[in-house]
C-alpha cells in the first residue's frame, strides 16, 4: 500500500473556473496564468484540461516553449519576458509573446536579428514597483518598440497591488492613462480580483490567475461566493489513532495538551507534501467529511487532529485537507497566508490524480 496522500484535480472545475472568467469578462480575451507549474496543478493538465482558451500566460519559457510544441496555437505570454539575449531564439521560434518591462529587454529586442517579430506587451510600472517602465518613461520606450520593427503588435499592460482591497485600481489606471494620452493600443491589466471586483479594467486582455484554480484572491470574499470551485482537492487519511490521558501532549514541542481522555488522529500529511507548518492547532480538516480542529504541530509527515467529534473514526478513515468542504483559503489564513501560497507549495512526492 502507497502513502495514501493524494491531490485530486477536477478538470472539471478548471474549465467551470474559466467560464466564469469569461461570463464577467464577455468582451475580453482570457488568459490562463499558469505560473508556477499552473499554481501546483500541472501546466501539462490544466492546458489539456481547458482546451482551446483564448491564451495562456506564464513566467517559465520552458514550460511555455512546451505548450507551444505540444500543439496550442493560441497566444502564449511570458509575463516577465526574456532575461538573457539567446532566450530570443526561442521566443522567435515558438510564437512566444513577451513582456517588456525594462531598457535591456527593449535593447536585447532591438539588436535582434532582422526579420523577426514578437507580439510584445509593453509594462508600466503604476504603483507595484517591481516591473515596468515609469510612467514617465513609457512614451518613449513605446516609440522605441515601434521603431524597432521587432514588436509585431503592442499592448500596453500594467499589474494592479491593491486589486483585491480597499484601495482599489483608480489610482493605478489614472497612472497607467496618463503616460500613453490618447494612444488607441490594446489593454492588459486585470488579475484575478479586477476580474471580478474591477470591469471598468478589463479592456481587450485579462489575466485570470487564482480564480482558475478556485481559490478567492479577495480575503473577505470566498471562492464560492465568488462561484468559483476548487480544483484541487488534497487528500489522504488516518494512519494512526492514539487515545491519551488527560495531561498527555502531542507532538514537537508538546503545544498540544490534552484537558481530558481523547482520541488523536494521525493524518499521512506534512509539511513536506507542502501542507503549511505554521496551521495552529484549531486549523479545520474533515474526517470523513466532518470537521476538527488540528491538535498539535504540523510535522515533516504527520499532523495530528482531535477526534472527539467522530467516534467512529479509525484507521483508513478519508481525510480531506482542503479543496471540496474546506476552501484551501481558509486553511491558508489559518497559517497566516494565502491560497496562492499554499497551493504552489503542494510537493512533488504528492501524487497527482485527475477526476472530471
Ligand atoms: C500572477 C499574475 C497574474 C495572475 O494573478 P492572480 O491574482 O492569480 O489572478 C496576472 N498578471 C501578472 C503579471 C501576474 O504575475
Amino acid at each position: 500500500m502507497a502513502r495514501p496522500i493524494r491531490a485530486e484535480v477536477s478538470l472539471e472545475a478548471l474549465r467551470h473556473n474559466y467560464a466564469v472568467a469569461k461570463q464577467h469578462a464577455p468582451r475580453s480575451r482570457v488568459l490562463a496564468v499558469v505560473k508556477a507549474n499552473g499554481y501546483g496543478h500541472g501546466i501539462e493538465r490544466v492546458s489539456r484540461a481547458l482546451g482551446p482558451v483564448d491564451g495562456f500566460a506564464t513566467l517559465e519559457i520552458d514550460g511555455a516553449v512546451a505548450l507551444r510544441d505540444r500543439g496550442f496555437a493560441g497566444e502564449i505570454l511570458l509575463m516577465e519576458g526574456f532575461f538573457e539575449e539567446h532566450e530570443l531564439t526561442e521566443l522567435f521560434r515558438a510564437r512566444l509573446a513577451t513582456a517588456v518591462h525594462c531598457d535591456e529587454q527593449l535593447r536585447m529586442l532591438e539588436s535582434a536579428a532582422a526579420g523577426e517579430a514578437l507580439d510584445v506587451y509593453l509594462k508600466v510600472n503604476t504603483g507595484m514597483n517591481r516591473l515596468g517602465f515609469t510612467p514617465g518613461a513609457a512614451l518613449a520606450a513605446l516609440d522605441r518598440l515601434q521603431a524597432s520593427g521587432r514588436a509585431r503588435t503592442v499592448t500596453l499592460m500594467s499589474h494592479f497591488a491593491n486589486a483585491d482591497g480597499p484601495q482599489g485600481v483608480a489610482e493605478a489606471v489614472r497612472r497607467f492613462e496618463d503616460a500613453f494620452p490618447g494612444v488607441r493600443l490594446p489593454r492588459s491589466l486585470a488579475n484575478s480580483a479586477a476580474i471580478f471586483a474591477h470591469p471598468e479594467t478589463h479592456h481587450q486582455t485579462v489575466r485570470e490567475g487564482i480564480a482558475l484554480y478556485g481559490a478567492t484572491p479577495f480575503a473577505r470574499r470566498p471562492a464560492a461566493a465568488l462561484g468559483l470551485r476548487p480544483a484541487m482537492t488534497l487528500r489522504s487519511r488516518l494512519i494512526a489513532v492514539q487515545s491519551i490521558e488527560a495531561g498527555e501532549t502531542v507532538g514537537y514541542g508538546s503545544t498540544y495538551r490534552a484537558g481530558r481522555p481523547m482520541r488523536i488522529g494521525v493524518v499521512a500529511c506534512g509539511y513536506a507534501d507542502g501542507y503549511p507548518r505554521h496551521a495552529p492547532n484549531g486549523t479545520p480538516v474533515l474526517v470523513e467529511g466532518e470537521r476538527v480542529p488540528i491538535a498539535g504541530r504540523v510535522s515533516m509527515d504527520m499532523l495530528t487532529v482531535d477526534l472527539s467529534a467522530i467516534p467512529g473514526a479509525h484507521v483508513g478513515s478519508e481525510v480531506t485537507l482542503w479543496g471540496s468542504g474546506l476552501a484551501v483559503d481558509e486553511v491558508a489564513a489559518c497559517a497566516g497566508t494565502v491560497g496562492y501560497e499554499v497551493l504552489c507549495a503542494v510537493a512533488p512526492r504528492v501524487p497527482i490524480v485527475e477526476v472530471a
